[in-house]
């Protein structure tokens, strides 16, 4: 099978289409065979060495397909079910052997491209905004780089939960996005000053909660942006990793909380991995969560997606197919 590989860490270059064996599920895992992968920005983590992983690395950790094998161990999936999962590495392939507890049936209304494109970040906002920090009526959310993956579908939920937001955006079409999603209040973050646009906006008390995925670039303006007690939740380093913090930091800015999480440790048991991605699937599947796949490239030209992802010059999903 084809599968897109990478030898040693570095830029796009290093990405290579290998020609490797199908792997061969083991006990409690299943075979499945690809048909949409998700392209997320931890793939270039993985790509670049910034997360550590042993080469070669097969990346991607989200796709929907159908179930191929099954291995020993567990009975609840069998061969042609449709399905999806975004915590197993080794997406970027025709077929991929994952965990059988990750693996999600979709909804027979939903196709491959919808699943892929809707579990690693719907699972990502779902957990963000449902349980990370709780978003009630009331709360005024504070979401960078809105237009994208996740911080659209994040605003997405932020509405459903009644919060307010304020969304940031670098350009003009990128604000037009983050607004149809619903954002309150929309701040073009590359000509204006956020943290003052937030200070405005909630007349001078500042915002609950800052969901902050763009990371070394604008971190420090989101701890000014927050009112006291209020939460950062720095969950990506798309500008480049946050630079250590001195906790006394958080004292001086007002018993402010900071929190660093991962997908993973909110769906840590297979009962909230379940419902998160019920919720998400189910939000999709009858119109209540829209998704907005922006390009779909061919599986050799994972290189190029990468590319743009990073180039800041997409909006919404990008898939391999
Ligand atoms: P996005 O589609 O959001 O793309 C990244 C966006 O970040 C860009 O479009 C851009 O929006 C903004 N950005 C700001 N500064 C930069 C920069 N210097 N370089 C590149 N982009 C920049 O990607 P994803 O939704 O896949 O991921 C977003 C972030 O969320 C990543 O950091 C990712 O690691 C993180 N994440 C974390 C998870 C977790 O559980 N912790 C799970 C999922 C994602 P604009 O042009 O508007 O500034």
């Amino acid at each position: 099978m084809k599968a897109i590989r990478v030898h040693t860490f570095g830029g796009p270059e290093v990405l290579q289409l290998d020609e490797v064996p199908v792997p061969q599920p083991g006990r409690g895992e299943v075979l499945i065979r690809i048909q949409a992968i998700g392209v997320n920005f931890i793939d270039i983590y993985f790509r670049t060495g910034l997360y550590p992983a042993e080469p070669p690395v097969t990346l991607g950790m989200e796709a929907a397909g159908v179930v191929e094998a099954a291995g020993e161990g567990f009975t609840q999936l069998a061969p042609g079910d449709r399905v999806a999962y975004c915590m197993a590495r080794g997406s970027y392939a025709e077929y991929a052997v994952v965990p059988a507890w990750q693996v999600i049936r979709i909804p027979d209304s939903l196709d491959f491209e919808s699943a892929a494109a809707a579990m690693l970040q719907g699972m990502t906002a779902h957990y963000l905004s449902h349980s990370t920090f709780e978003l009630q009526p009331g709360h005024v959310a504070l979401i960078h780089a809105a237009a994208g993956g996740t911080g659209r579908l994040l605003v997405l939920m932020a509405k459903m939960r009644g919060a307010r937001v304020i969304a940031t955006v670098s350009t003009p079409s990128k604000a037009e996005i983050a607004r149809r999603a619903g954002a309150d209040d929309v701040v073009l973050y590359t000509q204006q000053d956020f943290e003052a646009e937030a200070r405005r906006l909630t007349d001078g008390r500042g915002v609950d909660v800052v969901y902050d995925s763009v990371g070394a670039s604008t971190f420090e303006k989101s701890i000014n942006s927050l009112r006291p007690r209020g939460m950062l939740v720095s969950f990506g380093n798309a500008s480049g990793p946050v630079p250590p913090v001195e906790p006394l930091l958080l004292s001086r800015k007002g018993s402010l909380y900071l929190t660093r999480p991962t997908l993973f440790a909110y769906c840590a048991t297979p009962e909230e991995l379940r419902w998160r991605a019920g919720d998400v699937l189910g939000w999709v599947a009858d119109g209540k969560l829209t998704l907005h796949i922006d390009k779909v490239y061919p599986l050799a030209q994972a290189a190029q997606a990468q590319i743009d992802l990073a180039s800041r010059k997409t909006t919404g999903k990008l898939l391999l197919k």
